[in-house]
């Protein structure tokens, strides 16, 4: 099936599977930190894959939900790689208070835009495609990764090691409000500040004390200084924190500095930048600083080859009669480690959602369908070779 309006028919009439195996996953908690629940999710996926003929194979991740790599070989042609997660931001016992809703075209719960029903689109319209295989498409690889909420830290290798061996990476985040498909992302990182001081009464023996919080404290504004808009530079102080009680000088204080920029040199400045600040020797030499963290999202550039691939989306958009436009992010995304070695990736590919990773996350039900045969039109469009890719 390569035509898109006819995958947008066929997905119309899968839309209640869709929600119902949407409505299943989101009803299991799998915050990152929950394995037992990321592996649960994967377990319905898996499934539903191995019925499509993929091969399905799962690495154990420690202390993580598994990875999982499904892989349908189909003969001669482009080699398509997408990637999912099946990690999402909150922790475990969120669904008892907020499951699963439908009210009129919304769905929400926890992680049902991010990313959940991006998946469960994905799946079937994979399912859909698979009952012609389209023409030129060697093989479509799905990872499915257990950590990408927080950066992906134990599955940057393994993504980097499929992508190598892709011609191009379909990314499964959710399409921004009106159509917002992201063709580049700035680099991610973060810092760790933290003191060592001397604790003491605050009356008794002040003198005694040496204050970890003092200590950090006049680094939060010269950080903050480093943002520079315009260059699409931020370093943000998301964490500061120390101290134990009010009447005791603190011996511990730590920052979390959350480091973006728009691209790889902008990065490594920031960095230095941010270093040389936190690395400043304290007023009082009984504190001790530990700085560590670097950039863990690499920029993912906008090249020709990207372009060309929006180009084709827009045309499939076009025949759909759905919304779409270009958008760079200044957030990382698994998608990134791809774009970062070369391979054409195209990111925000899942249905329509507001308010990504708060309470008031939403996903626009009318937009599944369209959003499918996008995608599904696009592993067509590159079989046949309408993207140059
Ligand atoms: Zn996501």
């Amino acid at each position: 099936m390569t035509d898109p309006r006819n995958m947008a028919a066929s997905l119309a009439s899968d839309l209640p599977d869709i929600l119902a195996m949407t409505e299943r996953v989101v009803n299991i908690d799998s915050g990152t930190y929950h394995a037992a629940g990321v592996n649960a999710v994967i377990d319905v996926w898996a499934a539903f894959l191995r019925e499509c003929g993929f091969q399905v194979s799962r690495q154990q991740l420690a202390n993580r939900g598994d990875q999982m790599t499904a892989r349908r070989r189909l003969g001669e042609g482009r080699r398509v790689l997408v990637l999912g997660h099946a990690d999402t931001v909150w922790p475990a016992g969120t669904v008892a208070d907020w499951a699963f809703q439908r009210d009129g075209d919304w769905i929400t719960g926890p992680g049902a835009g991010d990313m959940k029903s991006c998946v469960v689109m994905a799946l079937h319209a994979i399912r859909r495609l698979l009952h012609e295989p389209p023409s030129g498409i060697g093989s479509i690889t799905m990872l499915v990764v257990p950590d990408e909420e927080i950066g992906s830290p134990g599955s940057r290798a393994w993504i980097e090691d499929e992508a190598r061996c892709a011609d191009l990476c379909l990314t499964l985040e959710p399409c921004r409000p009106e159509g917002g498909v992201v063709v580049g992302r700035g680099a991610v990182g973060a810092l760790y500040i933290r003191a060592r001081g001397v604790s003491a009464h605050a009356g008794s023996s002040r003198a005694q004390g040496a204050s970890a919080i003092a200590a950090l404290a006049p680094m939060v504004p010269a950080l903050e200084a480093l943002t520079d808009t315009t260059r699409g530079i931020s370093a943000t102080v998301g964490l500061f924190r120390g101290g134990s009680a009010r009447q005791v000088v603190p011996s511990e204080a730590e920052i979390h500095l959350d480091l973006r920029a728009a691209d790889a040199i902008g990065a490594d400045r920031l960095l230095t930048e941010a270093r040389r600040i936190a690395s400043a020797a304290p007023t009082d030499p009984r504190v001790t600083v530990a700085v560590d963290g670097d950039f863990y999202r690499p920029p993912f550039p906008t090249t020709p080859a990207t372009h060309r691939l929006f180009s084709v989306a827009q045309g499939i958009c076009a025949e759909l009669g759905a919304p779409i436009h270009e958008v760079v992010s200044p957030g990382g995304s698994d998608g990134s480690f791809a774009a970062a070695l070369g391979v054409p990736t195209l990111d925000g590919l899942g249905p329509i959602t507001h308010e990504t990773c708060s309470r008031r996350e939403r996903v626009e039900v009318s937009s599944i369908v369209v959003r499918g045969a996008l995608f599904g039109g696009l592993i067509a469009a590159v079989g046949a070779n309408r993207s140059g890719i």
